[in-house]
Order: C-alpha cells, then structure tokens, then sequence
C-alpha cells in the first residue's frame, strides 16, 4: 500500500469538488483507492510507504472517451472542409496508410505520447480496418501501462477500395483481437480486469451495409463486448441515414436495430441533434455521449446542448476527436466544453450554462464509468491520478479550487509532473 500526500481535489458529486488541503489518498496494491481523508490517522494504512507531494495538486487523471488515433498526422490540418468531403478527401487517405504496420507503429507511438503529456490516461479509441496495425495500437497501450477500449474500425461500403472489408473478414479480424486481449489479465500474478480491450466499432452507419452492422451487433453480444460509433453529428448526415436505413425512426434506432445501441455498453460521439425518439432510446438504453466540442465547432456541425442532455440524465464524457478536433488537451477540452454550453445560455437563458465542478464531473467520473470505478478518489475506485506543479502559476495568491481552474484554462502539460493509471506511475512512452 502507498499512501500519497498533496492538496486532493476531485468531484464525487457532480454540483461540488472534495477539496481535502494537505490530504491523504490511501492505494492498495491492487491499484485501487481504499480511503481518502484530511488526517493520516484517520487511514487504516499501517505500514505502508508515504509519498509527499508538498504544495502540489493531486487530481483524477484524463479520459478521452472519443478520439481516432489514426490521424494524428492530420491533426490541425483541413480545417475548412465539412465533415463529408474532409473524410473523403482526408481523412480516408490518410487511413489507408495503415496498411503498413511500420508506419503505423511511428504515428501511434507519437500519438500515445501526446495523450501522455497532457495527462490522458483512458481512452475509447479508434483504429483502422486493419488488424495488424490496430493489435500494434493495444500492444502500444498496453506497455505504456494506459488504459483503453481500442477498435477495429469495421466499414464496407461508402469508403475507397483500401479501406473496404468483407463482413466475413471483419468478424474475423475482430475475433483475433478479442482472443489475444482476454477480459482479464494476470498482472503481478493478481488477476484482473485488463486496461487495454477491444470495442465494437462500426465507422458509423453511412460506411456499413445492414449485413456488417448486424455482425458487429451479434459480435458485441457474444463476446459482451463495448460498443462505440458516431450518432447524429451533422445534418447532411443525418439525412443520409435517414436514406440508407428507411425502417429506423431515428439515426440511433438505426444502431438499435442491430444490437448496437445499449444492448451492451456504448457510447456515440457528438449527437448534436439528438432528440425525441433517439433522446428516449438513449435514456431507455444508458448510451453514453461523448460530447466532442472543438470537433463539433471545426467541421460546422453544431453546438451539442450538454446542459439539455445533463438534465435528462443521460451518461456523457469528453473526446477530443482528433482530427475532426485539433487538440489532444483534454483540459482544454473542459473549457471549451463550458464555452458551448454559454453559447447555448445566450440562446436561451432558461439553461444555465456548465459550471466547473460539472465538467470536471463529466471528464473524470462520470466517463469514467465506461471503464468501471475510474475517475474519482473515493474507496474502491481505481487510481487513476495526475500530480500538477503549478508552481509558475503563483499559487500563493489563490485558493485550491482557483489553481484547478487557473491550470485547466492557462496551463498546460508542463505542469503535470506524475501520472498514475490504475495506481501505477506510467513512464514517458518512447516516441521513435
Ligand atoms: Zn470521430
């Protein structure tokens, strides 16, 4: 057992921080929190190794719950194309690329690296079609120690010729990756759940025909393995689905109707316009959201109403999207986040817009969930942490919540001086 000491902030609740000055978090050798408090004697940790952190913060780490990480090498680039022709004229090109697993190996190092620095230590990600490159991906994670759900992207129709797959291919890509990433892991000869695992991913329903979607569907159940897509980004879209899968009463429906949609757990990025039926479907099924800002804001497809889906009760995290979105800085992707939701209130002022303790709420614990107990320092929760030096940005002269939120808006990866997945500290990745 370790015992770590710091200045403890996180969000057990989703209207208020736990702020716990000059505080103690108590991590068991299993990775997992087992009691936070103000005094050390207040701890049941007789024994174990203290580590003193001083003046600095201690904060749950980073969850990406929505990111490609194949096009890292696209990220910042075309930012004046709308979501269709900049698949097609980008983002698929770029895609076909990881065929060769070598250069997959430099991208996806590169792009574990940047995930690293700013503190990201989950992720739900996507891949390519190719299984070579996508197993180097969950290899990568894997020795890094980060945690993520990583997939397969499964598309065959709508998409170049490089990119197309047989449903039968598919599946069996699938199957290899669900076979050599077992559920579980032996790890210090302590069994548990392991940080890196395949998920379900259909590009989104534009790129599969029903044959693929409801293969992906019957994989997801057979295995009980998580499901992620994209869901009602953008209006040409939406009324494309609506074209393609005539029988569905809504874009969600469409996923529904092959065992997508909930069926086992899932997540769908953006659904800027979600409502009615799809908004029912998604309570009803406990989809989560992976609401994608900057991504929304660059590719022109709306402003999704968090504050609108919040108060529904539907689950909701942060992706970063790259390369839709330009910045792997989850924290910055809190600010925007909040900046949407004031758009939001200037259009209607019945809705308040998203507070801190909210959003930090939504990045940390709430997507946390889709991993288990991960985003919080309460008991049995995984410790998933960042230690923040923010030495430079004049401490002395704030409060503990101010310096949170003076190193989430004016900070940056410099500041963040440890990084804890699963109560182990991860190393800088290797960049070749
Ligand atoms: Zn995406």
């Amino acid at each position: 057992m370790k015992v770590y000491k710091a200045h403890i902030l996180f969000t057990k609740e989703k209207d208020r921080f736990e702020v716990y000055e000059n505080g103690y978090v108590a991590v068991g050798d299993d990775g997992r929190v087992t009691g936070v408090a103000k005094n050390l004697d207040e701890l049941d940790c007789e024994g174990a190794e203290i580590v003193d952190f001083g003046d600095k913060l201690l904060i749950p780490a980073m969850n990406d719950m929505h990111v490609h990480a194949p096009q890292v090498h696209n990220q910042g680039v075309a930012m004046d194309l709308e979501l269709l022709p900049w698949l097609q004229n980008y983002t698929f090109p770029e895609e076909s690329k990881y065929a060769d697993v070598e250069y997959a190996e430099r991208m996806y190092r590169r792009f574990m690296h940047t995930q690293w620095l700013f503190g990201t230590m989950r992720s739900v990600v996507f891949g390519t079609v190719h299984t070579e490159s996508t197993r180097r991906l969950m290899q990568l994670y894997q020795e890094a120690g980060m945690g993520a759900l990583v997939g397969k992207v499964a598309m065959n129709r709508n998409c170049p010729e490089a990119l197309c797959e047989d449903v039968e291919d598919a599946i069996a890509g699938n199957e290899q990756l669900i076979a050599e990433f077992p559920q579980l892991s032996t790890l210090n000869s302590q069994l548990s759940t392991s940080l890196v695992r395949p998920i379900i991913t259909p590009r989104f329903v534009p790129s599969c025909t029903p044959e693929l979607l409801k293969a992906c569907g019957e994989l997801a159940n057979k295995y009980q393995l998580p499901v992620q897509s994209h869901l009602s980004e953008n209006v040409s879209e939406i009324a494309w689905v609506a074209e393609l899968e005539p029988e569905s009463k809504s874009y969600g429906d469409a996923y529904n109707r092959y065992g997508l949609f909930g069926q086992t757990p899932t997540i769908m990025a953006h659904c800027v316009w979600t409502e009615g039926h799809e908004l029912e479907l998604m309570k009803r099924n406990g989809v989560m959201v992976a609401h994608c800002p900057t991504s929304n804001f660059n590719l022109s497809s709306g402003m999704a109403s968090i504050r609108s889906l919040l108060d529904e009760g539907v689950r909701i995290g942060l992706g970063s999207d790259i390369s839709g979105g330009h910045d792997l800085n989850m924290f910055r992707m809190l600010v925007y986040a909040i900046q949407v939701s004031k758009m939001h209130y200037q259009l209607n002022h019945d809705k308040a817009f998203l507070n801190l303790s909210e959003i930090f709420w939504i990045a940390t614990k709430s997507a946390g969930s889709f991993f288990g107990k991960v985003g919080s320092f309460e008991p049995g929760y995984e410790f998933d942490a960042l230690v923040i030096d923010d030495s430079v940005l004049y401490p002395a002269e704030y409060s503990l919540l101010h310096r949170l939120e003076r190193f989430i808006y004016v900070g940056d990866d410099r500041q963040i001086v440890h990084r804890f997945c699963r109560g182990r500290e991860v190393p800088e990745p290797i960049v070749k």
